[in-house]
C-alpha cells in the first residue's frame, strides 16, 4: 500500500507512521515527489493497521493492485530519471548505449569507443564476463576487459555499461561500471537480483527470453526491494516461434512497461533481430513504442567479431542510424542526451 503523507507533515509524524507499519510487518520505502512524502509498505504484512488513516500527517492510504509494488507507476506516477557520468534516460531524455556485445582487444574496445562517441551515443557497452550458450565459446577477458573499460572512459568520458554475471563478481563490476547490466538469461536469478539490489549504482535489467512482462517488472522489484531505485527496464526480444530473426522485439512490451512503471525503458534492436540489417527498423520502432534509450551492438569490424558479429553494425551505419535517432527522438518530444545540454543557437 501507499501512505501519502500530507503536505504538512513533520518528521516525527512519518517516523511514528514507520513505526506502526513495521510493527504490522511492513518493510517502507520512501519516494520523496515533488510535492509531498510517499511511502511505499511493502513485504509481508497483511491489511492495513487499524487507525493508520487517523494519524497525524497521514492524508490517505491507497492499495496498490498491481503485484509489483515500487515498480508500479501507481507507487510513483513520475517517470524515474536515470544519471550515471554521461547518460541520462527518462523523463523526457534519451540515451543511446553502444558497443561491441564482448571487449575483445583494447584497440577493439578503443575503436568502437571513439565511434560511438562522435556519433552522439553517451555509454560504451561491453562485456567482459559474457554468458554463453556454448561452453567452448569465447567468455570474455574478465579482469582484464574491466580494465579496458576502465581505459576507454578516461579516453571519451562515456559512461560503462557492463555486465554481471556471477553474484561473487558484483563487486570488482560494480568499482567500474558506471551502469551494471543483468542479462536475459540472468533475469531471474534472485541472488544477484538481491546483489545489485544493495548497491546504488543504476541497473540495467534485459527482460528474460521467455519471461512476461509480470515477470520482468517482478525481478526489478527485487532489486527496489533493496533500496537500489536506480533501474533501467530493457526489452531485447522474446522467443517465439520465428526463425528467421533471433529472437521477437516485442514492441507492445515497450508501451506497455512504460505505462506500467516509472521506471525508464530501453530496447535493444541487435539482440532481439539477431540481423544488423533489422537494427535500423526496430531502433526506429522502438523509439516511436515510447523508449527512453537504445542498446545498439557495434564493432570496428563485425566480420571478424568474437561474438555476435552477425547483428553488429559497422561504424558507418552506426552513424547513419544515429542521425536517424537524432530525428525520431525530437519527433516524440524527447532530447538525445550527450552528455550536456544542446546549444540552441
Ligand atoms: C548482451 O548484451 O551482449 C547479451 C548477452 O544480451 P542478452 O542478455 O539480452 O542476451
Ligand atoms: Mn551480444
Amino acid at each position: 500500500m501507499i501512505v501519502v503523507m500530507d503536505l504538512r507533515a513533520t518528521e516525527q509524524d512519518v517516523a511514528s507512521v514507520e513505526e506502526v507499519l513495521k510493527k504490522f510487518g511492513y518493510s517502507c520505502h520512501f519516494i520523496r515527489g515533488v510535492e509531498r512524502l510517499v511511502i511505499g509498505a511493502v513485504g509481508s504484512g497483511h491489511g492495513v493497521p487499524e487507525g493508520l488513516e487517523m494519524m497525524t500527517g497521514v492524508e490517505k492510504i491507497v492499495p496498490i493492485m498491481q503485484p509489483f509494488k515500487l515498480v508500479s507507476r501507481e507507487m510513483k506516477p513520475e517517470d524515474t530519471v536515470i544519471e550515471a557520468g554521461m547518460l541520462r534516460l527518462g523523463g523526457g531524455y534519451f540515451s543511446v548505449i553502444a558497443g561491441p556485445c564482448a571487449v575483445e582487444s583494447f584497440t577493439q574496445l578503443s575503436v568502437s569507443a571513439s565511434v560511438v562517441r562522435t556519433s552522439g551515443a553517451a555509454a560504451l557497452r561491453g562485456g567482459a564476463f559474457k554468458p554463453r550458450t556454448s561452453p567452448y565459446a569465447f567468455q570474455g577477458l574478465e579482469k582484464q576487459g574491466l580494465e579496458y573499460l576502465a581505459r576507454a572512459r578516461e579516453e571519451t568520458g562515456l559512461s560503462i555499461v557492463t555486465e554481471v554475471v556471477n553474484p561473487s563478481d558484483v563487486e570488482q563490476v560494480a568499482r567500474i561500471a558506471d551502469v551494471i547490466q543483468i542479462g536475459a538469461r540472468n533475469m531471474q536469478n534472485f541472488p544477484l537480483l538481491r546483489e545489485v539490489g544493495r548497491l546504488r549504482l543504476p541497473v540495467l535489467l534485459k527482460r528474460g527470453l521467455c519471461a512476461t512482462v509480470e515477470e520482468w517488472l517482478m525481478a526489478a522489484e527485487y532489486i527496489l526491494a533493496e533500496g537500489n531505485y536506480n533501474v533501467i527496464l530493457c526489452e531485447r526480444g522474446i522467443r517465439t516461434f520465428e526463425t528467421y530473426t533471433r529472437n521477437t522485439l516485442d514492441v507492445s512490451a515497450i508501451a506497455l512497461a512504460k505505462r506500467l512503471s516509472h521506471l525508464p525503458v530501453i530496447a535493444d534492436p541487435s539482440h532481439a533481430s539477431g540481423s544488423w540489417r533489422l537494427v535500423r527498423p526496430l531502433a526506429l520502432a522502438s523509439v516511436a513504442a515510447g523508449a527512453d534509450g537504445l542498446l545498439i551492438e557495434v564493432h570496428p569490424n563485425p566480420a571478424a567479431a568474437l561474438c555476435d558479429g552477425p547483428q553488429s553494425l559497422n561504424p558507418g551505419h552506426f552513424q547513419e542510424l544515429m542521425a536517424e535517432i537524432e530525428i525520431m527522438v525530437k519527433v516524440f518530444n524527447k532530447t538525445l542526451w550527450r552528455g550536456e545540454e544542446e546549444n540552441d543557437c
